[in-house]
């Protein structure tokens, strides 16, 4: 008898971000040596990594603000290099380095954005916002005089704008102060898992890491060397908490021939 040879079909939704052997140098520097991951709707990845890892130089890729040497990234299927403007149509970020114009108001800021992201609904959109980064009292005001925490949840709200698909974070609450950033990390993660969205997350915060990313990658001189679950990766690798095995893989870096 023939046995009937069944392949089951993979029923998985295919990834949001697929990152394939990306490479970037600056003279002799490799900032980024042959990184490839992929992320799924309604997935956090966290990217992490000492100074001078990639991190930053990885986001703007991804953002279509800097070119590779080599590699491609797909968002939602399109190539960036080939249609940046299709690629990035679902995608939003945030960064500290990348202010928002100061001499609009709150409200002025989310309507330039809104109408280039071509928001339905957008009034009420930004409304919903400004509520739930509590900014309705400064809706009014310039948003260059606000605070370094006032800006970065203007910047965050305008990176929710659009619902992105893609949704990039450098590190996300640097200046927010610990009561503001945690209501932050609960609404990042009630909006990736509503809208299924990608979300990538750089921070030096191993406590935030481990309370909103679904996973991690270790960038070390340009190369992910570790990945896995932030809550298990640790003992995983002989270390007692994610910032021990942070310190381990920065030391491994300064010192290879301990390693
Ligand atoms: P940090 O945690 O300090 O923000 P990072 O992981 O984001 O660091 P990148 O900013 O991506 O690191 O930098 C990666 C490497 O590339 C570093 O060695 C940096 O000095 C170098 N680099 C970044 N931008 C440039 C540039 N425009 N010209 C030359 N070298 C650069």
């Amino acid at each position: 008898m023939v046995q009937a040879h069944l392949e089951l079909p993979d029923l998985s939704p295919p990834p949001v971000l697929v990152v394939s052997d990306l490479r970037k140098t600056y003279r002799e520097t490799v900032a980024v040596d042959g990184v490839s991951f992929a992320i799924p709707p309604g997935e956090i990845v966290g990217l992490l990594g000492p100074n001078g890892a990639g991190k930053t130089t990885i986001v703007n890729i991804i953002l279509g603000v800097l070119e590779p040497n080599t590699g491609s990234i797909r968002i939602d299927g399109i190539d960036l290099l080939r249609r940046r403007s299709a690629a990035l149509a679902f995608t939003n970020f945030s960064a500290v380095y990348a202010a928002l114009p100061g001499n609009l108001t709150v409200e002025q800021n989310l309507r330039v954005f809104g109408l280039i992201y071509e928001v339905p609904a957008l009034a009420e959109r930004i409304e919903d916002l400004l509520v739930r980064f509590d900014l309705v009292r400064f809706r009014g005001a310039k948003s260059g005089v606000l605070s370094s925490g006032e800006q970065t949840r203007l910047s965050l709200a305008k990176a929710l704008l659009n619902r992105p698909k893609l949704l990039l974070l450098d590190e996300p609450t640097a200046s927010i102060d610990p009561s503001a950033a945690r209501e932050i990390r609960d609404l990042i993660r009630a909006f990736a898992e509503e809208n299924a969205s990608a979300v990538l997350w750089t921070s030096h915060n191993m406590y935030e890491v481990e309370e909103v990313c679904h996973r991690v990658l270790f960038l070390s001189r340009g190369r992910v060397l570790l990945e896995g679950d932030p809550k298990l990766l640790p003992h995983e690798h002989g270390a007692a908490t994610l910032e021990d095995l942070f310190v381990k893989v920065a030391r491994e870096r300064l010192h290879p021939e301990h390693s």
